[in-house]
């Protein structure tokens, strides 16, 4: 609410300069016709033709009396002396040819003035085209009316033609009624012609108001009851008008109001300027309106005969030197005109300050549309596109402009234009700083340093956004590019970058209007990312690698502007609320500039090369453990000792002790809780899984998990690339989780205890991701604190779902909600009591292309409509609370906004949510099998078999050598792939992620089942945890996607790039 309360206040628009010109005719009159009245009782409005909507006989006359040397007012006399039965008012009726009137009233005109009257060219000119023309201001006050539902009639003292037709140069389409003298054979003022007039409109005299410019029409007409105005002018009749209505009558030229008191100017010189300017002689008075917006440089309307143009003058009083130079908006204008760039056409600079006070510029006035509302609501998704990309391309024109041979080599300085602007505003924000803000604080230490390498210099429109673009009303097609006061030379990127700010700011915001909260790819509209794919395209220019940087300056721009805007309402009128909240505004546009900044960095983190050379080599021991703790210590001497502190950004770590130190704290810290709180906790939280308790959570788990939380050992899983400011994990990158969730998978109940664990996981990192921010208050705060579970609906049984475009679930729009059908089964988690949220894939258009069928839709456990069947069981084991069942959908229903992303993204959503989960399940493997060969090796240390300890068997070392270079091996390629996901993103890393899921389970089933041999019979039993290690890396052969799947893409796409 307030935010857009702000950015509607003046003081803003003012420091900003946006100077909104809205001086452009948008509306399009619909044939609509509203039936409100405006408060008034008026049902209709009656207009006189002569005189009110077209010049009036007499001043015709009057004029060419004058031009013909004929006594002045001869044609008006011979009019009232022939009175009621001479040749006008018989003329008028019908009565005679215009041959007859012609003879007579020539006759009489000859005789009353002594001199030969040649009245067949006073009737020439009055039929003629040329002066027989409807007054704008009144088809305007037409157009109004019946906008208002009132109906418009005509009623004329007219005749006819040489050609039998009656005189009527009017669209007859903007009349309810019309009636003419000529053909009823009656004339006004008799009485019967209004009463006519009346019947057809249907309505009694006091519902309407008669026009003319006749006193005795007019008299008539109050006779009988009807309202009048006496019109001598069409301007002053209208304005009559609009008080008797009581709504205005000239307000379709959008966005402009009649001057303000203390911006008007003097309109006669101006008149007499315009006069000489245009060449025109021409009656009629100079209406002139002032646009609501261009506060900076005040901006009119202006109307004379047939010309409609825009002035835009500086405002009046003391101005800083460099401040409203119209004289640079009309060069530029100018200039850009001639190279082909769509700007309203300039016709006139005029310096003299004679004039109307100040300098001023004259451009023609161009009726379009503009789009006020970046969703543009009304329009097809392909209309949005196309006007988004004509957007995009007439930028690169301006962007593309010839400097010299547009002679504007001089219209600003070159090069380093972002190292100024960051400096300029740096300077202004600090002049005006009230408080500290945190994120300005860092940019203003971040930005310097971060400068684009290259920039070029081209023209810059400075506040390049849709609202200040005229469209072609039925074409995508710009027609013309407003405001440029703030023009200049610069980096084009800082325009793109500005044109983008939309993007993501909330569509309340109503001085910038923004789409952060619309489901772009429904609308059409193309995200900020391709927008700038979109311009290097259009500008044959590589990719913009830093566009993040030039967001985080725009951003920066936009508070250090409102910062001064804040200062100022401190000390002016402005109320204490205005001021607290634009501080608030402030810190909002920082920290989203901020926000920027860091994803910026992060990139660059991501390009970094490996500089280092991997100059760690490594050797394992394990000390003696007893089985008790049985931890499957890893550890590793390294070369040199002590490893730097930068070591694990930017270079694969592969041993815990090359993390960085607060990482390295982090796993120690870990590696001690599961030392001292879950191992031992194994057991019992074991016989919980056994008991008739088991699908109620366990207490002690619950527990466990609060330590976990106090200690900070909590949501580390969410990789920093996603989560950059650690809102919402400990922000470490994909490789530093991988040796924490090694360390996780020893234990098959610490992934749970350290809120770490599938599929809540990939749930969260898709909400994160794709989330709104209404879906993640929803279901990410709760999953996140462990107060909530969720689930992963995908598999059914009746198609093979290894293949995801077979899911048949279905999902039908209706009302406004979704209602899904669907059997599914394997669903994780679905039986914990705490589970509230199933993320569900299916079907919402089975015609669409097989990637674009599915969706995923967000459903409410309560939901009415989910029927669990039962749980399913991996060899036996049911794995409680959360278990894997089996669950129908039946008509249930969700509300629409429940959907992720948008319909038909489902696929493209279960991609990037399996990419990490994948990833984890396969560090969590390493941590199974570290844990079954250190029980291997303790066991066999300890058993004595055929006189002798079963170590000292060959085939007993072979399998722990075996098993040792398979962990190794599949460790590396694990850690290779999160290193890869850091440094060149998902998918990039597609390739390592296929190859760990068809390495890691299969070796974690071929390591744990070696140790379960070296146990004996032991092995199999639930009294150490092998067989149920087993039975889920077994599992883990399918889940995620069965073995063949992944082999099936890694020989894809070895035989795509390696051939
Ligand atoms: C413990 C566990 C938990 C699970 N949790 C979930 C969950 O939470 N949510 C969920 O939606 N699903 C879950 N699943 C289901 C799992 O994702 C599916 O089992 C898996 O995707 C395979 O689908 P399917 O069982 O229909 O096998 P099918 O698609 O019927 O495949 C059967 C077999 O066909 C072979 N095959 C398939 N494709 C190929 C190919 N391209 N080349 C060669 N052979 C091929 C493979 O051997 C495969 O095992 C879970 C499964 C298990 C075991």
């Amino acid at each position: 609410m307030y935010i857009q309360r702000f950015f509607q206040s003046s003081s803003l628009r003012w420091a900003w300069r946006f100077a909104f010109l809205k001086h452009i005719q948008s509306g399009y009159q619909g044939t609509c016709r509203w039936t409100h009245f405006g408060g008034s009782t008026y049902k209709a409005v009656i207009f006189d033709m002569g005189g009110v909507l077209i010049p009036s006989p007499g001043k015709v006359a009057a004029e060419w009396e004058v031009q013909n040397h004929i006594p002045s007012g001869t044609i008006l006399k011979a009019f009232i002396e022939g009175g009621e039965n001479g040749p006008w008012m018989r003329f008028m009726r019908g009565e005679i040819t215009v041959q007859n009137f012609l003879q007579e009233f020539e006759g009489l005109c000859s005789q009353m003035s002594k001199t030969s009257v040649p009245v067949d060219s006073f009737f020439s000119l009055l039929t003629s085209e040329r002066v027989a023309k409807q007054f704008p201001v009144m088809t305007e006050a037409i157009a109004q009316i019946r906008a208002k539902g009132l109906q418009t009639a005509v009623l004329s003292n007219n005749f006819y033609l040489p050609n039998g037709r009656s005189f009527f140069p009017l669209d007859r389409k903007q009349f309810d009624v019309v009636v003419e003298s000529c053909l009823e054979g009656i004339c006004k003022p008799d009485p019967g012609i209004y009463k006519l007039c009346l019947e057809r409109l249907g309505l009694q005299p006091s519902e309407s108001i008669f026009l003319d410019d006749l006193g005795a029409n007019l008299k008539a007409a109050a006779s009988l009851g009807i309202h009048t105005i006496k019109v001598d002018d069409p301007e002053t009749a209208v304005q009559e008008l609009e008080t008797l209505l009581g709504f205005t009558l000239r307000v379709n030229i959008p966005n402009t109001r009649p001057v303000r008191k203390t911006m008007e100017i003097p309109k006669d010189s101006l008149e007499k300027y315009l006069k000489d300017l245009l060449g025109i002689q021409t009656t009629g008075p100079l209406q002139v309106l002032q646009f609501d917006h261009g506060q900076s440089n005040p901006t009119y309307y202006l109307r004379l005969a047939d010309h409609q143009l825009v002035l835009r003058k500086k405002p009046p009083g003391a101005l800083l030197p460099s401040a409203h130079a119209v004289e640079r908006e009309f060069r530029i204008m100018k200039a850009l005109a001639n190279a082909d760039v769509p700007v309203p056409n300039v016709l006139d600079l005029c310096e003299d300050s004679s004039v109307i006070g100040t300098p001023f510029y004259l451009m023609e006035y161009c009726p379009g549309v503009i789009y006020k509302d970046p969703s543009l609501p009304g329009l097809e998704p392909s209309r949005r596109r196309a006007i988004y990309t004509a957007m995009n391309r007439v930028l690169c024109k301006i962007h593309s402009v010839d400097l010299q041979a547009a002679d504007l080599e001089d219209y600003g300085k070159h090069g380093d234009y972002i190292l100024r602007q960051v400096q300029t505003w740096i300077k202004q924000y600090r002049a005006s700083e009230t408080s500290t803000i945190p994120a300005m604080e860092k940019l203003i230490e971040w930005l310097p340093l971060h400068l684009p390498s290259q920039q070029r210099t081209t023209v810059v429109h400075g506040d390049f956004r849709l609202d200040n673009l005229l469209f072609h009303p039925e074409k995508p097609e710009v027609l013309g590019v407003l405001d440029w006061e703030l023009s200049t030379l610069g980096d084009p990127l800082a325009d793109v970058a500005y044109n983008c700010m939309a993007h993501y700011l909330p569509s309340s915001c109503s001085l910038l209007r923004g789409l952060n909260d619309c489901d772009l790819t429904q609308l059409g509209i193309p995200t900020a990312e391709e927008y700038f794919r979109m311009y290097c395209l259009h500008m044959g220019i590589p990719l913009i690698e830093n566009w993040n940087f030039y967001m985080a300056f725009s951003f920066f721009r936009v508070g250090a502007i409102l910062q001064g805007v804040y200062k100022r309402s401190l000390t002016g009128q402005a109320s204490s609320a205005t001021a607290e909240q634009s501080e608030k505004l402030t810190e909002f546009m920082s920290n989203l500039a901020w926000d920027f900044a860091v994803k910026e960095g992060f990139r660059v983190f991501k390009e970094m090369p490996v500089t280092k050379p991997l100059m760690r080599s490594y050797h394992t021991w394990v000390p003696a453990q007893s089985l008790l703790t049985p931890m499957g210590t890893r550890s590793y001497c390294s070369i040199p000792e002590t490893p730097p502190a930068h070591v694990s950004k930017g270079v694969l770590v592969i041993s815990p002790e090359g993390l960085s130190p607060p990482v390295r704290e982090l796993y120690h810290q870990l590696k001690c809780f599961m030392e001292q709180h879950v191992y031992p906790a194994e057991p019992e939280l074991q016989s919980h899984q056994a008991s008739v308790d088991r699908w109620r959570p366990c207490l002690l788990m619950e527990d466990l998990k609060e330590k976990a939380k106090a200690e900070g050992l909590w949501n580390l899983f969410l990789p920093l690339e996603i989560d950059p400011e650690k809102k919402y994990g400990a922000g470490l990158t994909n490789m530093e989780y991988a040796h924490l969730c090694e360390l996780m998978g020893m234990s098959l109940y610490a992934p749970e205890i350290f809120n770490c664990s599938a599929p809540d996981t990939g749930n969260m990192e898709l909400l994160v991701r794709y989330g709104t921010e209404e879906q993640k208050a929803r279901w990410l705060v709760p999953l996140l604190e462990g107060k909530a579970r969720s689930c992963f609906a995908m598999t059914e049984p009746q198609v093979a779902s290894s293949d995801a475009t077979n899911i048949e679930a279905s999902i039908r729009e209706e009302d406004c909600s979704y209602v899904i059908n669907g059997h599914k089964w394997w669903i994780t988690g679905v039986l914990d009591p705490r589970c509230q949220l199933c993320v569900f894939m299916g079907k919402t258009d089975p015609l669409a292309p097989s990637h674009q069928q599915q969706s995923i839709l967000l459903v409410p456990m309560d939901t009415p409509g989910i029927k669990i069947i039962r749980p399913l069981t991996v060899y036996g084991l049911e794995d409680a609370p959360g278990g894997h069942g089996e669950v129908r959908f039946e008509n249930v229903r969700v509300p629409k906004e429940n959907m992720v992303l948008g319909p038909g993204r489902g696929f493209e959503i279960a991609q990037g949510r399996l990419g990490p989960g994948r990833i984890h399940h396969c560090m969590r493997l390493i941590g199974f099998s570290e844990r079954a060969l250190a029980f291997m090796k303790a066991r066999v240390k300890s058993r004595v078999a055929f006189r002798k300890p079963l170590v000292e068997q060959g085939t007993v070392l072979a399998d722990i050598a075996q098993s040792r270079v398979e962990i190794e091996q599949a460790r590396l390629l694990v850690l290779k792939a999160a290193h890869l996901m850091d440094v060149a993103g998902n998918k990039a890393a597609a390739l390592d992620i296929a190859m760990i899921k068809m390495v890691a389970p299969s070796m974690a089933c071929r390591v744990i089942d070696r140790s379960i041999q070296a146990f004996g019979a032991a092995g199999l039993s639930s009294d150490y945890p092998l067989s149920h290690f087993f039975a889920w890396a077994r599992a883990l052969r399918f889940a995620d996607g069965p073995d063949e799947v992944h082999q099936a893409t890694v020989a894809k796409m070895e035989l795509k790039h390696r051939t």
